[in-house]
């Protein structure tokens, strides 16, 4: 099993590569400035997690290449900003064909990258990045400013102006459609925008990349660059041309990199890490509530920002509903990514897996008591079982610090009152989903809970038209929904005399 796994594994990684340019004896290089360039500064392996084995090299992006490819947006971007917002559209909704033409090579280079299931990388997140570049386009000839009535003798024009050049900063776990989040509305608002993938995914950004050009962006308008954070991605942040940082990631990266543009003053954007919490009330449909509580822990292996973490369920109703998710935790098939049936895979990196696993161990020296879930997985790569802890206190590590791993923490409540404190008893504020109903408590809990999306009998539902963002340390701006527009351009107030002006001196 685990040879035949690391063998089929091998094989696709083989078919991946040819579309990819470049010998495969070679390192991938980055695309800079419309062009495949090998003067990378060295490079590094990309692994498979399922096998645990190097997928393929992907050049390293110097300063060389910063330089080029921030050249090369700066000129694009001035004539993308020129032309006709419906050409930009055009060309917008063109990118989302080819998106959806490529959907296997996109999803396998997702699946062998990072390791999710390859049923969710083809369908879901290719289809996600496709719907994110048409939304987009759907708003270039509707980026509208206002006439605002001000005094006689003068007319007030406000409009709207892109940044420029947008850095793009993005994190492994969901590596395809975190990358149109940003390319898209920020090309769309007539940007152009340098890419810098995390180094555990940097492959579908790259095959994105080739997208964007093969659709007919200008070159320049849009540069990949692969390389560790602290250098690539750093040299991004530092450099003067570029006017926008858009930033998805850890807490603790993002508040390096606020704090690096609050010293540079430029504009940032930050969706940083949560702890989400899911409240169980008595009246729910308890057996859809476990479906989604079961869903929301273990997406992605639980390497999802907004993943439910915190189950708070009713203490009346807790020991039925644990069981409820003990038996469908049980049934979650965990296993080979490239397995239309799997529903886990494994965990995107060696360090991450002793990440979770260091977690694991605290909760239970912390007296967590761990919930008793059949499941054996792979013996290759890094995978780990789903885990579900009952008892959980609010000051043990497992309650507080976000896992990125497939552990669910359970804690009880009495009332609704307490409920709430302890959903928002938490650093974080990106989601909350709430099980009940009751339409009044409802209409309740959504203003009182800090979070910056509230699911109401359902979890990890978005559109492209609706804001996603965080509260708290999870972050600072808006990403998708008209509020980032207001991400991607400045707002300029142009005031014009249209009677003779005489200053007020003369
Ligand atoms: P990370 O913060 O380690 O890295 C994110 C990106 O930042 C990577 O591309 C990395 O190379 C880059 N980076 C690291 N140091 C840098 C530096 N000094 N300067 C510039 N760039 C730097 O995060 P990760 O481990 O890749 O991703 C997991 C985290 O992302 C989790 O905390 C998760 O909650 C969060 N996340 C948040 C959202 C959201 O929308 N709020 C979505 C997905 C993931």
């Amino acid at each position: 099993m685990a040879t035949d796994l690391v063998e089929r594994h091998a094989q696709a990684g083989r078919e991946l590569r040819r579309h990819f340019p470049g010998d495969p004896s070679e390192p991938i290089p980055n695309l800079v400035a419309g062009e495949w360039a090998t003067d990378g500064d060295g490079a590094f392996d990309t692994i498979d997690p399922a096998s645990g084995t190097a997928l393929m090299a992907v050049s390293i992006a110097g300063p060389r290449q910063v330089e080029r490819a921030v050249g090369a947006a700066v000129d694009a971007a001035a004539a993308w900003w020129r032309m006709d917002g419906q050409d930009r559209a055009r060309l917008l909704r063109g990118v989302a064909d080819e998106i959806r033409s490529h959907a296997d090579t996109l999803g396998l280079a997702d699946t062998l990258d990072v390791g999710r299931p390859i049923r969710d990388t083809v369908a879901r997140d290719v289809e996600r990045a496709a719907r994110l570049f048409e939304f987009w386009a759907g708003t270039t000839d509707r980026l509208r400013g206002a006439a605002v009535p001000v005094q006689p003798g003068f007319s007030n024009v406000v409009v709207r102006e892109p940044y420029g050049v947008v850095a793009a900063i993005t994190p492994w776990n969901y590596p395809l459609t975190n990358a149109a989040t940003k390319l898209a509305p920020a090309l769309a608002t007539g940007n152009a925008v340098v890419l810098k993938p995390a180094e555990e995914s940097p492959l579908s950004a790259l095959l994105l990349g080739q997208i964007l050009h093969r659709a007919g962006l200008p070159a320049g308008l849009v540069s990949v660059l692969n390389g560790p954070g602290e250098t690539t991605g750093s040299a991004l942040v530092e450099h003067p041309a570029v006017e926008k940082v858009a930033f998805t990631g850890s807490t603790t990266v993002g508040k390096l990199i606020g704090g690096r543009c609050g010293a540079l003053l430029k504009s940032v954007s930050l969706e940083l890490g949560g702890k989400s919490p899911f409240l169980v009330f008595p009246d729910a449909d308890l057996a859809a509530a476990a479906d989604a509580a079961t869903f929301t822990a273990f997406l992605n292996a639980g390497q999802t920002c907004t993943a439910g973490t915190r189950l708070l369920v009713h203490a009346s109703v807790a020991e039925e509903f644990l069981e409820l998710v003990r038996q469908r935790v049980g049934r979650l098939r965990i296993g080979d990514p490239l397995d239309d049936t799997t529903d886990l895979g494994p965990i995107v990196s060696e360090r991450q897996l002793q990440t979770v696993r260091g977690y694991v161990e605290s909760a239970v020296s912390d007296g967590a008591h761990r919930l008793n879930t059949p499941g054996h997985v792979p013996t290759t790569g890094w995978f780990h079982e789903p885990v579900v802890f009952a008892n959980v206190t609010a000051e043990m590590k497992i309650a507080r610090e976000e896992v990125f791993g497939p552990v669910l923490s359970v804690f009880t409540f009495d009332d609704e009152e307490q409920a709430i404190a302890m959903a928002n008893d938490t650093e974080y504020g990106l989601a909350a989903s709430v099980w009940t109903r009751d339409g009044a408590r409802a209409a309740r809990l959504g203003p009182v809970l800090q979070a910056g999306l509230v699911w109401v009998n359902c979890v990890h539902v978005l559109h492209p038209g609706s804001p996603y963002g965080g509260y708290k340390a999870s972050g600072v701006g808006l990403e998708m929904g008209d509020e980032a527009i207001a991400q991607f351009m400045r707002v300029k107030s142009v005031w014009t005399a249209v009677q003779p002006w005489r200053s007020p001196w003369q």
